[in-house]
């Protein structure tokens, strides 16, 4: 994946494939996946409704707690093969309806967007696979041309239908994400309806059929808040299964006779313009709360702040 150069900010969360060589050649090659899952050297572990279990390391992180094959029996139909690492340890997730019990005390559940803050970058990159695939397995068990139950293959790849054979693969749904800056370099940040006062971050939408990406970023801006878009610059992109999104990231400049906001009260019930000052003092005061997530929104706002952004004090 194309990561963040810009040694100012950290980069993208999610996106380091952590040389995972993915092994897409391998998936529906059964004589290799089976010798690849009873290796004594293979790591698996279980994913259940978008959580692993996961031990914290003495430098403050977490790992994913993983397992030889041999602690993890399972059908062939929800054992996802993710990838081999540089030393060739092979890597697979299974799915069940139930996380295992813990394995010591030191192990607990945790969904991704808690586990990606702590998790190193192997794990991350491994987690974000298995969370897509479950997400995706979960909603598409029934054949969309033809409406019978598909059953899985391609070590988690694909669907087939038995009936009408066709097959179906993983969806990923582009969604547009945005700093919107003016003439002034400030930016733009808003807050969604449903979130409590104070919470700013960038814009964001889906890309609607028809539509390329920078046509989104200028019409989801236009409807959100009334600014008008000129210029769009990508900048990168993150994985995000939540459940099964693409974010593409931008920075998007507002024409200098459209910057006037009008928040269309349905999405963003309130939006501004901040200078990097307006953005400091506004944070330290306790009045806003930027992004801070394992989001590309917080590395678009870093991005254009030049530095990670100021804590609230206190
Ligand atoms: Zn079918």
């Amino acid at each position: 994946m194309p990561r963040n150069q810009d040694s100012a900010v950290p980069p993208i969360s999610l996106t380091s494939a952590a040389g995972i060589d993915r092994g897409s050649g391998r998936r529906q090659d059964e004589a290799w996946l089976g010798a690849a899952w009873s290796h004594p050297t293979t790591r698996v572990f279980v994913v259940c409704e978008g959580q692993a279990l996961i031990e914290d390391t003495e430098d403050g992180g977490a790992e994913l707690v993983m397992t030889p094959s041999f602690d993890a029996p399972v059908t062939e139909a929800h054992r996802y093969f993710l990838g081999t690492d540089a030393a060739g340890v092979r890597y697979f997730a299974v799915q069940k309806d139930s996380l295992p019990g813990r394995l010591d005390a030191a192990a607990r559940p945790a969904g991704l967007r808690e586990a990606a803050v702590l998790l190193g970058e192997r794990d991350s990159a491994l987690l974000v696979h298995a969370v897509a695939l479950e997400n995706w397995q979960r909603m598409h068990r029934f054949c969309s041309r033809c409406g019978e139950r598909t059953v899985i293959a391609a070590a988690g790849h694909i669907r087939r239908c038995p009936a009408c054979g066709a097959e179906h693969y993983p969806r990923t749904d582009p969604a547009v994400i945005m700093l919107v800056t003016d003439e002034e370099d400030r930016a733009l940040l808003g807050r969604q309806v449903h979130w409590p006062a104070g919470r700013f971050s960038t814009l964001a939408g889906f890309v609607e059929p028809g539509e390329s990406i920078e046509e989104a970023v200028v019409r989801e801006v236009a409807e959100e808040v009334g600014v008008r878009v000129g210029r769009v610059e990508y900048v990168a992109s993150q994985p995000w299964p939540f459940p099964s999104s693409l974010m593409l990231g931008f920075q998007a400049h507002a024409e200098a006779d459209g910057a006037v906001i009008r928040v269309d009260g349905e999405e963003i019930s309130e939006a501004r313009w901040f200078s990097r000052d307006d953005l400091r003092a506004a944070v330290e005061a306790g009045e806003v709360s930027p992004p801070t997530s394992v989001s590309i929104a917080a590395r678009l706002v870093e991005q254009w702040y030049g530095k990670p952004l100021p804590l609230p004090r206190g």
